[in-house]
């Protein structure tokens, strides 16, 4: 099939005003997401640019080409902006700024040049090149988002916006147009110059999945973290446990649960204020997650109550994890002169029963609630072992944290 110059004409038109629109309305759908925003933002600009190039081509108007030309780069910019964004490097936001302004200005100051028309296509497209090159290396180079949906169009998007643009460098010394138009214009004749539009519109629609995916998988994750602490929530924490639990039935290996109440804590609220009480919390829930091995899940089950899941951990292996919290957490200065934190600790394991997970971890959680209930009643500040919770008289020492010297402690700060 062999189109005409004003048929590619035309469907530029269409399709740069579609982008226009869907853009457009990306701007507000992705404004909660940066790099979504500026994705959107950049295809408005590039996309209005589009349209007065191929107007000025219908209308010989070279000045105007030029000035389209500059913002379509200016476009593409805000886009690698975004990309930048997306994998956390520094977005350069002043210096590619600058650079689509300076840009701009050569390309409308060179039509005044004899070689003018030349000198704008060279230009034009070998910034657009290095810009989608730019874009494709960013990618490739990061190993954030990987599984992406919509990063694989993007690049796809890139590469063939890349081919178009070397292509249109390679024909610069044959360049004889009167118009200034765009290469896949001024190439009519087979339906290739059509690629470089179809580019722009599955790089759009790439770039919007993108955008999604991160919100979406930012709300995730705000639905499964406490806010206030970082850690897991209570409704994550049953998730894990339930899997947790599965992979006890499944593989027979020791799973233990730890729950841990902050000490006397309603009395740090009354005395330096709710707020006072929240800075506590967070340094305990570090104090916690530093604590912790990678693949012990820690959350907080509620208030001032904390839970760690320890996989392939029995009771008695629990207690070193337990031992570590209670000599982290009395490091952790109370406000004004309050002395330091402490918490209470109980801890079990999973023994079983022909039950179902829910009930499983329910009892777990039940085991470890009772050992902590006993740590209170004890004194506070140290651990009780589910296991043997109600002692034989005499056996006292056996079920509960040996009483951890108090020079064990850090030192108060
Ligand atoms: P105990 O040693 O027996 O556990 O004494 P306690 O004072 O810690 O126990 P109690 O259950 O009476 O008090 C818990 C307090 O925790 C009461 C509540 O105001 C406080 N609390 C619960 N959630 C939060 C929170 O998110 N922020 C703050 N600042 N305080 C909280
Ligand atoms: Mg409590
Ligand atoms: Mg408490």
């Amino acid at each position: 099939m062999h189109l005409a110059q004003q048929t590619i004409l035309v469907v530029m038109m269409v399709v740069f005003s579609c982008t226009l629109v869907m853009a457009a309305g990306l701007v507000l759908a992705l404004r909660a997401n940066e790099a979504g925003r500026l994705w959107a933002t950049g295809h408005v600009i590039a996309s209005g640019a589009g349209l007065i190039v191929a107007a000025s081509v219908g209308g010989h108007w070279l000045h105007l080409g030029a000035l389209g030309a500059g913002a379509y780069i200016v476009g593409r910019l805000a886009i690698y902006r975004g990309v930048r964004v997306y994998y956390g490097l520094p977005e350069r936001a002043m210096l590619l700024r600058g650079a689509g302004a300076v840009v701009m200005v050569l390309l409308v100051l060179m039509t005044g040049l004899p070689d003018g028309r030349l000198l704008i296509h060279a230009v034009a497209y070998g910034v657009l090149a290095m810009t989608s090159l730019w874009t494709i290396v960013t990618m490739l180079r990061s190993t954030r988002g990987r599984r992406s949906i919509g990063g694989p169009l993007v690049l796809a998007s890139h590469l063939v916006l890349l081919a178009a643009q070397v292509a249109a460098l390679g024909h610069a010394a044959s360049y004889q147009d009167p118009a200034m138009a765009p290469f896949f214009v001024q190439t009519a004749g087979s339906v290739w110059p059509l690629a470089p539009m179809m580019a722009v519109l599955l790089g759009l629609f790439g770039f919007s999945l993108m955008a999604m995916e991160q919100i979406i998988a930012r709300n995730e994750s705000g639905a499964r973290v406490d806010a206030l602490t970082g850690l897991l929530n209570r409704g994550a924490l049953d998730l894990a446990a339930v899997g947790l639990v599965a992979r006890w039935q499944r593989d027979g290996e020791a799973l233990s649960c730890l729950v841990i109440d902050v000490d006397r804590f309603k009395q740090v609220n009354d005395t330096h204020g709710h707020h006072a009480g929240d800075g506590v919390l967070r340094e305990i829930a570090a104090a916690l997650d530093n604590s912790r091995r990678a693949s012990d899940v820690a959350a907080r089950y509620g208030g001032e109550e904390f839970c760690i899941l320890c996989p392939h951990t029995d009771e008695q292996q629990a207690t070193a994890l337990a031992n570590r919290i209670l000599r982290k957490v009395r490091a952790i200065a109370l406000p004004g002169n309050g002395g330091h934190a402490s918490v209470s600790i109980g801890v079990a394991q999973l023994r079983g029963g022909p039950t179902s997970r829910d009930a499983l971890w329910r009892s777990l959680f039940a085991d470890a609630d009772r050992a902590l209930y006993q740590a209170k009643q004890r004194g506070r500040d140290q651990y009780v072992l589910g296991s043997n919770m109600v002692p034989e008289p005499g056996q006292d020492d056996a079920l509960q944290s040996p009483a951890e010297p108090r020079m064990d402690c850090a030192p108060a700060a």
